[in-house]
């Protein structure tokens, strides 16, 4: 079958074959349990499947497998943890079609971007297979008294709390890393979209995964996900999602002591400059904030102009979002669903707030649905202009295709506007003024600057916030640190 018949599949019957409805437990699938809750296909608001919905026993299982299982792992021949790793991600490639047609319809994201995902997450797993047998310490020199050396054992179990907006990617980000480094993992994926990673999860042990050293547990994130936070087996917790809950999983960590990376929100600048080029600010502006529908932790959700080109760039970017038609991912459209009703609901009362402000919007400004079936949750590609540095569409982060515009006039204005928010996860920056490119991006307080591009980089750099938006780094080399611990070894030469 290839993708087009699954999807068509899906789109005549409004099912899905063969989801996993249990969890995934020391490696199967475990019998429904009798509290299900229905999971939501954005694209047409309708219920399509149930899942189950964990409880205390289910995620106790869950933490003992994986500690289980860990004492083996740990002790797995790191050449063996690479093929395993690799066998991944040629399995993730080989399921791409059933992989991305699920999180389209469990998501609300169009297919173009769950393929891109897919393919995204398989490299994660090759890249993290490459580094599994390259985890050295390093020799220290204590002059000749002694010999010392470090070296870098796994954390043992970790706990990965997934959100909705990148459930395939956000799974295997997080994932790839803890196995590469002999950990073991309990994920408990977001309440709206709970399948692909139960399905990813079966995919991990057909690849030769050791059973019990990957376990999913759906559910609430107040009954499973804060279990796993409390719990003292968990000795690594990867959490992405708001600030607000984050900070409610720090706290619950806190007393185990337990290692935490945070990966939270962000409210990201595009900074552009009078002599950058307006169309291709423009078209770095579009993608930054339209791609999966803004619904995305780094979205360039701030546009920085300055006056010189201002009009120029916002005649292009309104023309531009304003032809975007937003229907079913599965129907190949310009932009994809929100992700939940609740969350529609959220971006609309952040807009409506700007509007009873007087905002000025170029364009959008409201909810809509899919033309062709008149059904679904969508919002209008939104463009809000000239916003003063302190409003609430600059500094909250509304999470949908809502782009705030600020303007200035002095480099030192547009840092300061830049670093204005509680947020610091990207920035962007167009000049053609090298000079002026890297004093703006060693001045930003966040994680990663890109120039002349939104979307530069790739899995092989580290990735995280500063401030509000986390800490601790994932992906590339610096994403292993979290799964590991550094030991010093010292030996007197004595005789
Ligand atoms: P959330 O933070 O509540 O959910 C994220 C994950 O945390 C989900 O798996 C959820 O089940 C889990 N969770 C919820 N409460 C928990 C608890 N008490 N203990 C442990 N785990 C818990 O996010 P949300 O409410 O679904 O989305 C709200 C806002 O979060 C969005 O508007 C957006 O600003 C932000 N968000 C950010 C990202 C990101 O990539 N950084 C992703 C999703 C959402």
């Amino acid at each position: 079958m290839t993708v087009q018949d699954i999807a068509q599949d899906y789109l005549s019957t409004g099912k899905l074959e063969a989801l996993p409805e249990g969890h995934f437990i020391d490696g199967k699938v475990t019998r429904p349990s009798d509290r299900k809750m229905e999971s939501f296909d954005p694209g047409r608001a309708e219920a399509f499947a149930e899942f189950s919905l964990g409880e205390d026993a289910d995620m106790d299982l869950a933490i003992a497998s994986a500690e289980k299982a860990s004492r083996h792992w740990r002790h797995v021949t790191p050449g063996e943890r690479c093929r395993i790793l690799n066998n991944v991600a040629r399995l993730f490639r080989e399921n791409a079609d059933r992989l991305s047609v699920i999180e389209v319809v469990d998501s609300g994201k169009t297919l173009a971007e769950a393929q891109g995902d897919v393919q995204s997450s398989a490299r994660l797993f090759e890249y993290y297979a490459g580094a599994a047998d390259k985890l050295d310490g390093r020799s220290v020199n204590l002059g000749p008294d002694y010999t010392a050396f470090t070296v870098r054992e796994p954390v043992g179990v970790t706990g990965h709390i997934i959100p909705w907006n990148y459930p395939i990617s956000t799974f295997a980000r997080g994932v790839a890393p803890a196995l590469a480094a002999g950990c073991a993992v309990v994920a408990k994926p977001a309440e709206t979209t709970p399948f692909t990673a139960l399905v990813m999860a079966e995919l991990l042990c057909v690849a030769g995964v050791p059973e019990g050293l990957v376990n999913v547990v759906t559910g609430l994130g107040a009954d499973v996900g804060a279990q796993m936070a409390r719990d003292p087996r968990i000795k690594q917790l990867t959490f992405t999602g708001s600030v607000s809950t984050g900070i409610n999983v720090a706290q619950m960590a806190a007393p185990n002591v337990t290692r935490l990376t945070l990966e939270l929100g962000g409210k990201s600048p595009l900074i552009a400059f009078g002599d950058a080029d307006p169309e291709k600010v423009a078209d770095g502006a579009y993608w930054a904030i339209f791609s999966n529908s803004g619904q995305i932790c780094s979205a360039g959700s701030r546009l920085i102009l300055h006056k010189a080109i201002r009009d120029d760039v916002l005649a292009i970017l309104a023309e531009r979002a304003k032809a975007i038609r937003p229907a079913h991912g599965l129907t190949a459209p310009d932009m994809g669903a929100i992700n939940s009703e609740l969350h529609l609901g959220r971006i609309k009362a952040h807009v409506d707030a700007a509007k009873s402000r007087g905002a000025h919007l170029l364009t959008g400004g409201d909810v809509t649905v899919d033309s062709h079936t008149g059904k679904g949750w969508f919002f209008q590609p939104t463009v809000i202009a000239d916003l003063a540095a302190d409003d609430p569409a600059v500094q909250d982060e509304i999470f949908g295709p809502v782009l705030s515009v600020q303007n200035f006039e002095t480099e030192e204005e547009a840092v300061q506007l830049a670093n204005g928010t509680e947020f610091g996860l990207i920035a962007s920056v167009y000049t053609r003024d090298v000079g002026r490119a890297m004093r703006v991006a060693s001045a930003m307080d966040c994680g990663q600057v890109s120039i002349n591009d939104y979307w530069a980089g790739g899995l092989e750099l580290p990735f995280g916030g500063n401030k509000k938006s986390g800490y601790g780094r994932e992906k590339g080399w610096e994403g292993l640190d979290a799964y590991t611990k550094v030991k010093s070894i010292t030996i007197s030469n004595a005789s």
